[in-house]
């Protein structure tokens, strides 16, 4: 039977006391590791989450045991130490037992001025921290001398009624308690669950030994670690505070006293004035990093000239840092490679992903605002949301510049390439907005000034710019740069191509991405995915002078005229197939045909319509009546998808065409793909037979007439829930099902996609849904039907491919979901294909471990 540890409230730490992260917290157990590695650490007693607890409840622990490890008329400090050092707890107290006869003491050993400090500093946040006392009554005097001092104990007694407590056994009581309730208090709670904290997660408090200030060696304060918190290169970082130095002179690089750490021709530097302790503090981390396989910051004090380690914790770090360390420790074989992709958030990636300024490039900086959504982008200055479409029609990229932006702007930022306000912060609504679809933004560029009547922009530095001029918008940097200068493919350094390459043998599931344009399918190439899982083909018609011919498309009176129309759009279709197949060479290609209804190509105010008269030659009366005989009430359950492929067919004919000569140009390259053919929207399995037989035909007729052979996969898109329940008859035809989880959601619920935004915030208040269905895959509802459409289709075809296509397709419950019901795929945006991939392995190195 297995030895149950017993812990006690108070555990004074040594190498053998029973400690325990659930018990103590990480900063207790951490402050064991160190003096289990031999580092000079000061007397440390450790409380439990069970005896602070019962501090917050009035039930303080026995303070003479507590106190006895300390000796006569210690200084302590108090530290929280929460399970996991990222759920935060209430600030330090340090310099517990400072009162008017240790001052007196201090006031021979390091002068009135530091003494008096170190007394107000501690009577400051004692006040502040531990009495509750209004912050702005107990600022630090700009002179520190004994008046200063009586002057903060008069404030002290005037809002307490009471004189500043002398004695240790009452500071340090009052310290437990008031740290013990700071962490039920309710902002503290909802802070640390928001960073993943249980609701019952408990504090543990170190109460240490204070170790500095007294002694007529060097005394001083420090930090040190060894990786850059930024970019996660190896690096000595940190400063020193001495004591002695302190308030004679200025020396280092902020405070006074502050020295640097490693030699420096700028000033004076720790590994100068004591060069032996510099050597331990870096052996020390060195001994850190290898036992804590972790990149540690270490806080010592030298006193007396004697090194001490009062603490250690993770380094702070960016993304891009926490990806490089976690890829070098596994490089120097401190971990192993499966705890490397584990130890990386895989939303911290969305953060690398973006196209970048060249490093090199010369910058010409209009203006600095508030770097909002990462990435950078040119294009020409445009001033309304409508002039922005026109620009992205005509294929020319451009920045939408706005004082401010409103829900108005949302197509003009869907058609720019960056966003620029001059007003608004982080969370305005161009931020957010600008993050949703990695558009690079910078916000609040306030030294800006726009005239709208005249059209012009004016810099600090007195340039006036025009719309129509070209910009730069670095929204990882909150740069705005006149010109346009060289950008970099994103972030896809050594190291994050290293774990994203560790990250693929651990990983079970395919992951390909959902690419429309020979843009996303760079992208997607560059983040690796595995192919194309869906490309939606009808934004292929809204470009350029296509828009007219498919409005000449709809305006055919019969098969023949609409077959003439079509083979005008077939080189074009060609052309966009064969892009995206060079840029995926090898890899598969998952073409989706033809889904919207036909009425989102017309116009439907008057002027457009007379255009559209005049383009088709009909009279207008006719157009008008024609556009509306199109009209349809619910038409996203109308004429659209396979309905239009079987009513229309001739518009799948020219698609597979274009399909199938692509391959064949191609292939004449030497370029092999392996292409798929989706049919949307089925609900019946003879739509699957009509489609099938018509492609198959065109299939051969192209290779009869290029005397060329090619393959092919033909599958369907399950998204209406009939498709799910008779999935058996229906991969009797199909190669693979792939569910487009958006419309299979919008049905499932009876959901409009389009409006459901209407009400879903109080839907989701009021709890009626978990969650938004169309962010978050409903595993419940939808999940059920999937489930069901997966196994029917596997009875009548036990190895068709089975993936997930939709907006849900990236997402770790997704590809949870996915992975567990043994699909081939998920097939998700291309930003999010490396997230998807260190996600789908962490949850297979879990899966693993969990066994
Ligand atoms: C879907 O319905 O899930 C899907 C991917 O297709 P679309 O969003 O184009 O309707
Ligand atoms: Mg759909």
């Amino acid at each position: 039977m297995q030895q149950q540890t017993t812990y006690k409230p108070l555990t004074l730490i040594t190498p053998t006391a029973a400690m325990s992260p659930s018990v103590h917290g990480g900063r207790a157990k951490c402050l064991q590791r160190l003096v289990r590695m031999e580092m000079p650490v000061p007397v440390t007693v450790a409380l439990s989450f069970d005896a602070v607890h019962d501090a917050a409840i009035g039930n303080l622990p026995d303070l003479a045991d507590l106190l006895a490890p300390f000796g006569d008329a210690p200084l302590l400090s108090v530290r929280p130490s929460s399970q996991d050092p990222d759920w935060g707890g209430p600030s330090a107290i340090l310099n517990v037992g400072m009162n008017d006869a240790r001052y007196v003491e201090l006031i021979n050993w390091l002068g009135e001025e530091t003494a008096t400090k170190l007394y107000l500093r501690f009577i400051q946040s004692y006040a502040i921290h531990v009495a509750r006392l209004d912050p702005d009554e107990f600022h630090m005097p700009d002179v520190t001398d004994a008046e200063s001092l009586k002057a903060m104990m008069a404030t002290f007694e005037y809002e307490t009624d009471e004189p500043f407590p002398q004695d240790v056994d009452s500071q340090l009581a009052e310290v437990l308690r008031s740290m013990a309730r700071a962490w039920d208090g309710t902002t503290a709670r909802l802070l640390r669950q928001a960073k993943g904290a249980p609701a019952d997660a408990g504090l543990g408090l170190v109460v240490q030994a204070m170790a500095t200030g007294t002694g007529r060696g060097e005394c001083g304060q420090g930090v040190i670690q060894f990786v850059d918190g930024t970019s996660g290169a190896p690096r000595i970082i940190g400063r020193y505070v001495s004591s002695h130095l302190a308030g004679t002179r200025a020396l280092g690089p902020e405070t006074e006293g502050a020295l640097y750490l490693t030699r420096d021709p700028r000033g004076p530097s720790l590994e100068d004035l004591c060069p032996d302790q510099y050597a331990k503090l870096v052996s020390y981390g060195d001994l850190c990093r290898a036992r804590l396989r972790e990149e540690m910051e270490v806080k010592f004090t030298l006193q007396d000239g004697a090194l001490r380690i009062i603490d250690a914790v993770r380094v702070q770090r960016s993304s891009r840092a926490a990806v490089r360390i976690a890829v070098a420790l596994a490089e120097d074989r401190v971990i192993p490679r499966e705890e490397a992709v584990m130890r990386v958030e895989p939303a911290a990636l969305s953060e690398l992903l973006h196209r970048q300024i060249d490093p090199t490039a010369p910058r010409d900086i209009l203006v600095q605002g508030i770097a909002a959504s990462p990435g950078a982008a040119s294009g020409r200055i445009v001033l309304t949301a409508s002039d922005a479409q026109a620009s992205a029609s005509r294929g020319e990229p451009c920045v939408l510049v706005r004082r401010e932006t409103t829900p108005e702007d949302i197509r003009g930022m869907h058609a720019a390439s960056a966003v620029l306000t001059m007003r608004g912060g982080v969370t305005s609504h161009a931020a957010v907005i600008g993050r949703g679809l990695g558009l690079p933004c910078v916000v609040g560029a306030s030294d800006l000034s726009i005239d709208r009547k005249t059209g012009k922009i004016v810099a600090a530095d007195g340039r006036v710019l025009h719309a129509g001029e070209m910009i730069t918008v670095d929204g990882t940097t909150g740069q705005v740069l006149l010109g346009e200068p060289k950008t970099v493919e994103a972030a896809l350094d050594g190291a994050f191509q290293t774990l994203l390459e560790w990250a693929d043998e651990f990983r079970d599931i395919g992951v390909r991405a959902n690419a429309d344009t020979p843009a996303d399918a760079q992208t997607a190439a560059n983040f690796a995915a595995e192919g194309i899982g869906l490309c939606r083909t009808e934004h292929m018609f809204f470009e350029g002078d296509r828009l007219g011919v498919m409005r000449e498309m709809i305006f055919a009176e019969d098969g023949d005229d609409r077959r003439e129309v079509l083979d005008r759009l077939l080189p074009m279709q060609r052309a966009d197939f064969q892009a995206l197949f060079e840029i995926m060479a090898g890899k598969t290609v998952c073409v989706r045909l033809f889904d919207p209804p036909l009425h989102e190509f017309l116009p439907s105010d008057k002027a457009g319509l007379r255009d559209l008269a005049e383009q088709v030659a009909l009279p207008l009366p006719e157009v008008t009546a024609r556009v509306d005989a199109l009209a349809e009430y619910n038409p996203m359950l109308g004429m659209r998808g396979v309905r239009l492929g079987i009513a229309i067919p001739e518009i799948y004919d020219m698609q597979a065409r274009a399909i199938f000569e692509a391959i064949v140009a191609v292939g004449k390259k030497g370029i092999a793909i392996s292409a798929e053919i989706m049919i949307p929207l089925v609900s019946a399995m003879r739509e699957v037979e009509l489609v099938k037989s018509r492609i198959e035909v065109i299939a051969n007729v192209v290779r009869t007439k290029n005397k060329a052979d090619f393959d092919y996969r033909l599958g369907v898109m399950v998204e209406t829930p009939r498709a799910c329940l008779r999935a058996q008859d229906i991969a009797e035809h199909a190669d693979f099902l792939s569910f487009g989880t958006n419309d299979l959601t919008q049905m499932t619920y009876g959901l409009s996609r389009d409006d459901a935004g209407r009400f879903m915030s109080s839907y989701v208040q009021q709890g009626v849904y978990v969650e938004d269905p169309f962010h978050t895959l409903d595993i419940e509802g939808v999940g059920e039907l999937i489930a069901l459409g997966a196994a029917r289709g596997r009875r009548s075809h036990p190895d068709i491919t089975l993936s997930i296509c939709g907006e849900h397709g990236g997402s770790r419950s997704a590809i949870d979901f996915c992975r567990k019901r043994g699909f081939d795929y998920v097939s998700c945006s291309p930003f999010r294909v490396p997230v998807s991939r260190l996600t789908a392995a962490q949850l297979a190195i879990a899966d693993r471990l969990s066994q």
